[in-house]
């Protein structure tokens, strides 16, 4: 398990060996947190055959679950027949799915310690599934127990966080994460370039080690470097528009320089800037003066909220970000 989520596992699996964890538990989060290994981790130990009332034993996550009962291995082959998972690249969870899923859990369980149904992204219900999910999980048959993910849980229905124990999962201390970095061999040798990689990927130690292990450090100074240059060089408007239209996080790399770059037009000192190896780029657009810097900013999250993943983007969303950049060129 990774070691920002130790502390979790053992508050969680803790709950589990007293049985007061509740059957339906959200695990919330931003992105790249490992929210999905830890919901399988705690899958595992609801329906391990030792878990159960081992509080007296100061369970820890070595203990449980305790890897080589039955219903361990089984979860570890993939092949657990109580544990049911829930995942989809498609847009939405569908009212289908979901009544599939609770036909399943009020059957009995196979194995005769309970039946576990984890949903990943759980953002992605529909309306009517989420409606479909409500009886469940108020209701659980037998010993059902259902943990639902999600990094925006914001958008799950109000009766589905009601119905949930919540849980969330902090973003874990920098240095932490920095140190993980390097264990992992990506932490790169300038200590400036790995506190800004996690910076622009929001303290997440899990995109944060594939954003510097796939080489996209380079892409995002690029196109930083780009967009500061659009005020002199006009001609490379395409290039920055297509640039910050390829990845939503494309957006956010722009917002953490225009925000830099106001800090800088303001006055204030380079002790709090995010992009902490790029001050040169934020210096070059805080030129564009507070007031500017401001408003622009302003218009630009108006449009980045347009651009959530459920509304989709909307067709003339390349026209918006056209007009936008006219304030920089
Ligand atoms: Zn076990």
């Amino acid at each position: 398990m990774y070691p920002w989520l130790t502390q979790t596992v053992a508050q969680l699996t803790h709950l589990i060996a007293e049985q007061q964890l509740g059957h339906a538990l959200l695990l919330k989060g931003i992105d790249g947190l490992g929210k999905r290994e830890l919901g399988y981790h705690i899958a595992n130990a609801l329906l391990c055959q030792h878990t159960k009332g081992r509080a007296s034993d100061k369970v820890t996550d070595k203990s449980v679950p305790c890897g080589h009962c039955h219903s361990c291995q089984l979860v570890t082959a993939g092949s657990h027949p109580d544990l049911h998972l829930i995942r989809t690249d498609q847009r939405s969870i569908s009212v289908d799915t979901i009544r599939q899923l609770t036909q399943v859990l009020s059957d009995s369980a196979q194995l005769g310690h309970g039946k576990v149904a984890v949903i990943e992204q759980a953002e992605k219900m529909t309306e009517a599934a989420a409606n479909a999910l409500l009886k469940t999980l108020e209701e659980p048959a037998g010993q059902s127990s259902i943990l639902l993910i999600s990094s925006q849980p914001e958008r799950l229905l109000p009766t589905i966080h009601s119905r949930c124990q919540p849980w969330l999962i902090p973003v874990p201390d920098p240095n932490l994460v920095l140190n993980w970095l390097t264990e992992q061999g990506v932490a790169t040798a300038s200590a400036a370039t790995n506190i800004t990689a996690l910076n622009v990927n929001q303290g997440s130690p899990l995109n944060t080690r594939d954003y510097l292990s796939e080489g996209i450090d380079k892409r995002r100074r690029e196109l930083l470097q780009q967009c500061a240059q659009l005020r002199r060089e006009p001609q490379l408007l395409n290039a920055v528009h297509s640039g910050l239209l390829a990845h939503s996080v494309h957006i956010v790399w722009l917002q953490l320089l225009l925000q830099d770059a106001l800090q800088l037009s303001l006055g204030l000192s380079t002790a709090h800037l995010r992009l902490v190896d790029s001050e040169a780029v934020c210096r070059d657009m805080s030129q564009l003066g507070a007031a500017k810097l401001t408003r622009i900013l302003d218009e630009l999250m108006q449009w980045r909220r347009c651009l959530q993943p459920t509304v989709g983007r909307p067709v003339n969303a390349g026209l918006q970000l056209t007009q936008w950049l006219t304030n920089i060129t």
